[in-house]
């Protein structure tokens, strides 16, 4: 039975829990940079599924791994070893230069484990008194869905009527090197970690000020504090570099990864730490299932090496070059639109109007009949995050239809 997409609409409507606000299109495949709907339309895709498809949709060769590992061995739990996760855990060490890795699925499983690392390294290695470690973490956050991870949220819908909340999280704001240092002096001796996002991409790609996080660090190792990085979508190669706190050239102390580590082909998160950190942990005192299973040690290994075979770095700082300047060009020609940030193909467009506003929505829906998809953020900001595997020509196509939909645009 062939549904279209009206009724398959209507199916995840009765069917399924209001959780998500999509625009109303049913994808139905993909490949590389593209996307095409039940009906055959095809789309640029311009959120990577919010960055998990960095190597683009489908990749043959991450596609292929998935297969042969799945016809030999795809879960054993840790109960066993398996012929996979040492391979691999040695790659992804090496590659980002950590002496241990610890897996994990989704990233919020990730940012949870990296969480319980930093409270008993705190306990057990900085010798904060029983129960009093806290972590820092900055305004606008977006680190998961768990109910830890939300109780240090500040947006609302996140937050509100999920309590009681997990203590033992104190609040800064991001981009404000002051900020930070007033926080960790007040409570020096019970701060055990500084968990932030590199640049904030659910907040609208907030990027910080060139040197806030090699001062975040300064700050924190005058203190002993851990810095951990959530680069969960800002990692493997979105922004230009593998990681974007390359380019600032610091390695925190604990470094999360989860989406592109897989290339869009099955939940792999990573928590990774030297063994001074990492092995505060022992037997029994954290886990998962599936976490470290072959299939998905399969999966990430080849994520991991066709980001480097293909330069997709490179590509991303280049690509994202070109686009800025192009929708630098259309901002002062269309009053609806405000300004244009972002690093490498991490990028987003703030729309001139508020955030209870419906122009970025209106937007998106203009983009989508004319066969680009992308999402708004926060009301009022468009993030652009095409997969770092589309060739320049294609990039220019659609830049061409984001010039042609902002043209027609009738607010
Ligand atoms: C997506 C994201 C997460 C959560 O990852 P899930 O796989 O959805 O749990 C955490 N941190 C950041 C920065 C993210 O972008």
């Amino acid at each position: 039975m062939i549904l279209s997409s009206k009724e398959l609409i209507e199916l995840e409507d009765q069917f399924g829990a209001h959780n998500y606000h999509p625009l109303p299109v049913v994808l139905d495949r993909g490949e590389g940079a593209f996307v095409w709907d039940i009906e055959g339309k095809r789309y640029f895709d311009f959120l990577s599924a919010y960055s998990a498809v960095n190597q683009g949709h489908s990749h043959p060769r991450i596609i292929n791994a998935l297969i042969n590992q799945s016809k030999r061995l795809t879960l054993t739990s840790r109960a066993f070893y398996n012929s996979e996760l040492g391979k691999y855990e040695k790659f992804v060490t090496e590659l980002f230069g950590f002496e241990k890795v610890l897996p994990m699925n989704t990233g919020a499983e990730a940012v949870e484990t990296a969480i319980k690392i930093a409270r008993k390294w705190g306990y057990e290695k900085k010798g904060i008194p029983s129960g009093e470690a806290k972590i820092v973490v900055c305004s606008g956050n977006f680190h998961g869905r768990t109910t830890t991870i939300i109780s240090f949220s500040n947006d609302d819908d996140a937050r509100k009527n999920f309590h009681p909340y997990t203590s033992g999280f104190v609040s800064v704001e991001y981009n404000n090197i002051d900020s930070l240092r007033s926080a960790i002096e007040k409570d020096k001796n019970t701060i055990c970690g500084f968990l932030v996002e590199p640049i904030q991409g659910e907040a609208g790609v907030n990027v910080p000020d060139e040197g806030y996080l090699s001062s975040c660090y300064e700050i924190c190792k005058a203190h002993n504090v851990l810095f951990i990085a959530d680069e969960i979508q800002t990692g493997i190669a979105r922004t230009g570099k593998m990681l974007a706190i390359d380019h600032e050239n610091i390695k925190p102390d604990i470094l999360i990864l989860g989406k592109a580590l897989s290339g869009g082909a099955y939940p792999v998160s990573a928590v990774l730490a030297d063994d001074e950190v990492m092995n505060v942990i022992k037997p029994g005192q954290h886990g998962s299932t599936y976490g470290g299973n072959p299939l998905a040690c399969a999966i990430a290994t080849e994520a991991l090496q066709v980001v480097i075979d293909e330069n997709l770095a490179q590509k991303a700082e280049q690509l994202g070059e070109i686009f800025r300047s192009e929708i630098e060009k259309m901002i002062s020609e269309f009053s609806f639109l405000k300004s244009v940030r972002g690093k490498g193909l991490l990028n987003a467009i703030l729309i001139n109007d508020t955030p209870e506003s419906s122009t970025a929505w209106n937007l998106c829906m203009d983009m989508m009949n004319n066969g680009l998809l992308a999402k708004p953020t926060h009301g009022n900001i468009i993030r652009f995050a095409p997969p770092l595997v589309i060739s320049e020509s294609d990039l220019c196509e659609a830049i061409k239809v984001l010039r042609r939909t902002f043209m027609n645009f009738k607010k």
